[in-house]
């Protein structure tokens, strides 16, 4: 079995607001396998964007906070480094791409200056030349075309799916070993949407690097990942390899994620609905956080329900997995 290159244990990240602490990432633990892409799936608010950015180092102090966890990224614990430290890393070992490239890539720069800025901050002596070049050569990597002429072009010169490439190309310059990609093809059509998928797994091959990918769709959740983490509110729901999950889901919430997709093996374009909505991290429930929600709900729920492994590498948080599992035996549609 492969290394695990990141470990999340126990992580805790608030927001001390005027109105009250928001429990957002509320003791979460995962790891990454060298070279896997794991899938982090949930309905907004679940605390899975929270999370990546804790990894990142980017969440905003005040109001955020860590408060307790641990982040250790090839055995290194990122939750103690200063500012700096940390500014090593991110870019360097771990990227970050986002939903809408637009927000990351600055207009006033050209996609070249902006590859040749990410790498300048990891290789601060690197000959003009030779970083031009090798934002040339990683353009053409991600599959842009005429990259000797893209790589002089600004940001409103490139339709949505270019820019995202471009942003995949600054946030791969300097071969990280992990990349967390946050909704990464929400915004795009669904030709668009392929095409980048299959270059990531591409990229993936090329370096080596683990993806962490966060998405509420699980059409590429199938097509993509490994293993797959299930949040809400703020923990792990439930977490398994890709293949298990579709087969035998064993928390309720990960069930009624799969119900409420008309077929499975479609992606869907927006998050699937379930009745209800997830609670306000500013109160959660005491109990199972999911208990207004679920069919399966009775007094048991009032206690909070350990994470446990129910087999190997299978681990859920519910009081009635045996109940669930009997009545989807066949699959989450079963
Ligand atoms: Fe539903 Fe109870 Fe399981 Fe929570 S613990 S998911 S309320 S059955």
């Amino acid at each position: 079995m492969s290394e695990v290159i990141l470990e999340l244990d126990g992580l805790r990240t608030y927001f001390y607001t005027d109105i009250g602490i928001a429990k957002s990432v509320d003791g979460v633990s995962y790891n990454i396998r060298t070279g896997e892409t794991l899938g982090v799936v949930g309905e907004s608010g679940c605390g899975k964007s929270v999370t990546a950015l804790s990894i990142m180092g980017l969440i905003p102090q005040p109001p955020g906070k860590i408060v307790e966890g641990s982040i250790k990224l090839g055995g290194l614990e990122l939750t103690t480094l200063e500012p700096d430290q940390l500014r090593s890393i991110r870019g360097k070992r771990i990227s970050m791409i986002f939903q809408e490239p637009l927000t990351s890539l600055n207009p006033v720069y050209t996609a070249g200056a902006q590859i040749i800025e990410a790498l300048a901050v990891h290789e601060p002596n690197i000959d003009p030349s030779e970083a031009r070049r090798r934002a040339i050569d990683m353009l053409r990597k991600v599959g842009i075309p005429s990259p000797e002429k893209r790589v002089d072009e600004y940001p409103h010169q490139m339709s949505g799916g270019m820019l995202q490439r471009v942003m995949i190309a600054m946030s791969l310059i300097c071969g990280p070993d992990l990349l967390i990609a946050d909704e990464p093809t929400t915004a795009l059509d669904v030709t668009i949407q392929a095409q980048i998928l299959d270059l990531l797994r591409r990229m993936q091959e090329d370096l080596g690097m683990s993806i962490l990918l966060i998405t509420h769709d699980l059409g590429v959740v199938a097509e993509t990942c490994d293993r797959v983490v299930v949040m809400y509110a703020g923990k792990v729901a439930e977490q398994t390899d890709v293949h298990r999950l579709f087969e035998r889901p064993a928390h309720p919430y990960t069930v009624a994620l799969f119900q409420s997709l008309p077929d499975v093996s479609v992606a869907a374009d927006r998050l699937p609905t379930i009745p209800g909505m997830v609670p306000s991290a500013y109160e959660f429930p005491s109990g199972c956080r999911f208990r207004d929600r679920c069919a399966y709900a009775n007094e048991a729920c009032l206690s909070e329900p350990p994470l446990v492994e129910i087999e190997s590498g299978h681990q859920v948080a519910c009081h009635h997995i045996d109940r669930v599992r009997a009545d989807h035996a066949g699959g989450a549609n079963g």
